[in-house]
């Protein structure tokens, strides 16, 4: 296909890819050296709207998906809910190159390949620091650490700890997954493959079909207290989840949901993310805007790297990407970050 060289912002979309290829890297790198079973399957995914009225934005991102060299196909409602068991959607955007994965379990593999000099403590909150000399005093709730280097890593949590606060700020996501399907339930929704939807309006439901014949649904994103949510603000969440599948798979039974979490990501304005030294020895990766997993991966990797007095090529790569955009004052920053939120989900709300 002949593709117009006329993509607006090409080039800052090819340097973002290319950091998205490598955090696809070490994560496979990983895997490979420590021969971890993750689920790991590059099925890749499906962009999919409800409104045919879509089309022009999926046959743009398709110009710019070709023009960076990723296969990618257009589908319509039939063909498509032959691959993911659901007539829902009016049309999507095949994409290859996306990953599906078990994070749980590239989690338990990655902190039981950690060496033995490293020691790592759960539920240990870090409560503030202090600088004295050449040396930080970190108290945390259960402790305190004296140490010479600081990585911040707490993606969503790096504002509640003041740390590049006017540059990030955390949004809270909730998600459910069902049980099982049986084989009689998948045989109704045509047994598909493994699969994941991302929406193509911002507030839309992500949803897929795990290995292990699950489905997952995430269909909530709120400017919320990032401390946590209670079982019964979760519960009132579960109610949209439950929703969402409904509406999808109206073939299987109600009630299918087994467990249900709530998660906080970081979010720039310009959709940055935040790579770099804050004071002497104390350095900081994160803000991933929703999707971690890979950057997020290949950032901790480099800081460390940095942060010990070296150097890499993806370091240098890293540099070169832009950085946050300062945010407005807090009072103006809440106010448009919920007009927009409530905005985004009026015109997603057929995709919920
Ligand atoms: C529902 C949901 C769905 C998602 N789906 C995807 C997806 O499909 N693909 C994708 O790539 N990404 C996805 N993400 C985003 C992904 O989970 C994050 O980008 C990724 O987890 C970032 O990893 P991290 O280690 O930087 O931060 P986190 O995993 O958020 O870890 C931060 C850690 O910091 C700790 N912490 C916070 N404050 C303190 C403190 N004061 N003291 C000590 N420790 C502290 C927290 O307890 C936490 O363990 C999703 C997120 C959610 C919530």
């Amino acid at each position: 296909m002949m593709v117009s060289t006329q993509i607006k912002n090409y080039p800052a979309i090819k340097k973002k890819t290319s950091i998205y290829k490598l955090g696809i890297e070490v994560i496979k790198k990983f895997i490979k050296d420590y021969q971890v079973e993750c689920e790991w399957n590059e099925c890749g995914k499906y962009f999919a709207s409800t409104k045919l009225e879509d089309e022009y934005k999926l046959i743009n991102f398709s110009k710019i998906l070709t023009k960076l060299g990723y296969e990618n196909n257009l589908l319509f409602q039939n063909e498509l809910s032959k691959k993911i068991g659901t007539s829902f959607y009016k049309i999507a955007l095949y994409t290859k190159g996306g990953i599906l994965l078990h994070p749980a379990k590239l989690v338990r593999a990655m902190i039981s390949a950690l060496p033995n000099n490293v020691k790592l403590y759960e539920n240990t909150c870090l409560i503030r620091w202090i600088k004295i000399k050449d040396f930080y005093i970190c108290k945390f709730n259960n402790g305190s650490i004296k140490t010479k280097n600081i990585i911040f890593a707490t993606n969503g949590f790096l504002k509640s700890l003041g740390i590049k606060k006017h540059y990030n700020f955390p949004l809270t996501l909730t998600a459910s997954m069902t049980r099982k399907l049986t084989d009689k339930e998948f045989k109704l929704i045509g047994s598909p493959k493994e699969w994941g939807v991302l929406p193509v309006r911002p507030m839309g439901a992500t949803i897929r079909m795990t290995k292990s014949k699950r489905i997952l649904i995430r269909n909530t994103v709120e400017f919320y207290n990032y401390k946590g949510m209670s079982n019964s603000e979760l519960k009132t969440r579960v109610l949209k989840h439950k929703l969402g599948i409904e509406k999808r798979f109206p073939q299987l039974p109600k009630d299918l949901i087994e467990s249900s979490w709530s998660g906080v990501v970081s979010r720039s304005r310009n959709s940055s993310q935040i790579f770099e030294k804050i004071d002497k020895n104390v350095f900081v990766a994160g803000c991933y805007n929703g999707s971690g997993i890979g950057v997020g991966t290949l950032f901790g990797e480099q800081i460390a790297i940095k942060a010990s007095n070296q150097n890499s090529e993806q370091i240098g790569l890293i540099e070169t990407l832009d950085k946050p955009t300062r945010l407005p004052s807090d009072y103006l920053l809440n106010l448009g970050i919920k007009i927009r939120l409530i905005y985004e989900s009026l015109r997603a709300r057929a995709d919920i």
